[in-house]
């Protein structure tokens, strides 16, 4: 009914890119042999922040730095008001609840925080600024999902196919964060990461595109983004949409094949043909095809890219199994019977094509 998702923030040595059928990049999970999105329920998020924090966070140097609180409501409010062309993209709800002295993630509290103090429990792995852990509860609705904490049980009842219902981020203690505008010199600007931790804790999945907030690798100092691209706001807008946001755009779709077989987990980016830019990606399925939902007006060309260099599928969280973790290649179809021979091998020996 459940699994646990653990994303590591900017800068993984080798990290992963988008997925999702639709473009840009959401959790899956395989519900009744179909990929649903993960979403939180209601559109509706609260947070808590340990206020807690170690020397490594700078919050009174450098130009006009703001409290950690602050960089963090920024983090939210800049998914919340989500725009395209100006219209808003999202009718996403978030709030800040009292603060709280957890210090570690809890996927099964159903209390989402945010913590600069993690124990020496929490392993970062080499490279990672920010970690963001995301449990979801999948099947049938309503289902009875039980959240459990130290101080007791509260049930309630799913009304999604696959809803978040726990996610938490916490920040490397082992590495520098400054909330002055540029970030000091070798420090992450805490207000970037947090808006990239963000958008794991509301269901998005790494992003392809190299100008995206969602795009899994970074540095410190004045390079970072604290914006969100076109993809992010495309990603946001198809997991929470405010009403009527998708009349305005188009869908591109297709299959990618190879020699005549279908590809799994091509990387499709949808390139603008007048600027150049690139402005959403995601993955194709297992059968080759892919839907990119919620094009703006424009010309278009599509790369479909092999899975290779430094992205791999096995990097995706929610696709890395194909949708699902009892599917291949996270298991054996030959051995295991959970594997449900669903999903073919990942073919990376490709080329990039243009359509
Ligand atoms: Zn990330």
């Amino acid at each position: 009914m459940r699994y646990a998702t653990q994303f590591g923030g900017f800068i993984l040595a080798i990290s992963a890119m988008s997925g999702s059928l639709e473009g840009y990049t959401s959790f899956q999970n395989q519900v009744k042999g179909t990929a649903v999105p993960s979403r939180w329920a209601g559109a509706t998020v609260a947070w808590r922040l340990n206020p807690a924090k170690g020397p490594n966070v700078d919050t009174t140097s450098g130009h006009d730095p703001i409290p950690v609180a602050a960089a963090i409501t920024k983090a939210f409010q800049t998914w919340q008001q989500a725009a395209l062309n100006g219209v808003a993209a999202t009718q996403l709800s978030v709030t800040r609840g009292p603060d709280t002295a957890v210090t570690d993630s809890d996927m099964n509290d159903c209390t989402n925080v945010i913590s600069f103090a993690p124990s020496d429990a929490v392993s970062f792995p080499t490279g990672t600024v920010a970690i963001t852990t995301v449990s979801t509860a999948y099947g049938p609705v309503p289902s009875a999902y039980a959240c459990r904490s130290r101080t007791g049980t509260r049930v309630y009842q799913t009304t999604l196919p696959s809803q978040i219902v726990d996610a938490d981020i916490m920040f490397n203690p082992h590495e520098q964060f400054s909330t002055s505008t540029p970030a000091l010199p070798g420090h992450f600007d805490l207000q970037s990461i947090a808006t990239h931790e963000v958008g794991h804790l509301l269901g998005l999945d790494h992003d392809g595109i190299a100008h995206m907030m969602m795009y899994p690798f970074g540095d410190t100092g004045a390079s970072q983004q604290r914006e969100l691209g076109t993809d992010d706001v495309l990603g946001i807008a198809f997991l929470y949409p405010a009403p009527g946001f998708f009349a305005r755009t188009g869908t591109v779709s297709g299959k990618v094949t190879s020699a005549g077989s279908a590809v799994f987990a091509s990387h499709l980016v949808l390139v603008d043909k007048t600027t150049g830019v690139a402005v959403m990606d995601g993955l194709s399925a297992p059968d080759g095809s892919y839907r990119l939902v919620g094009v703006p007006p424009g010309r278009y060309k599509v790369l479909a890219l092999p899975l290779a260099g430094a992205y791999s599928l096995q990097d995706f969280g929610g696709w890395a199994c194909g949708f699902a973790q009892d599917a291949a290649p996270c298991c054996d179809p030959n051995a295991d019977t959970q594997c449900h021979g669903k999903v073919s091998p990942v073919l990376t020996s490709y080329n990039a094509t243009f359509y």
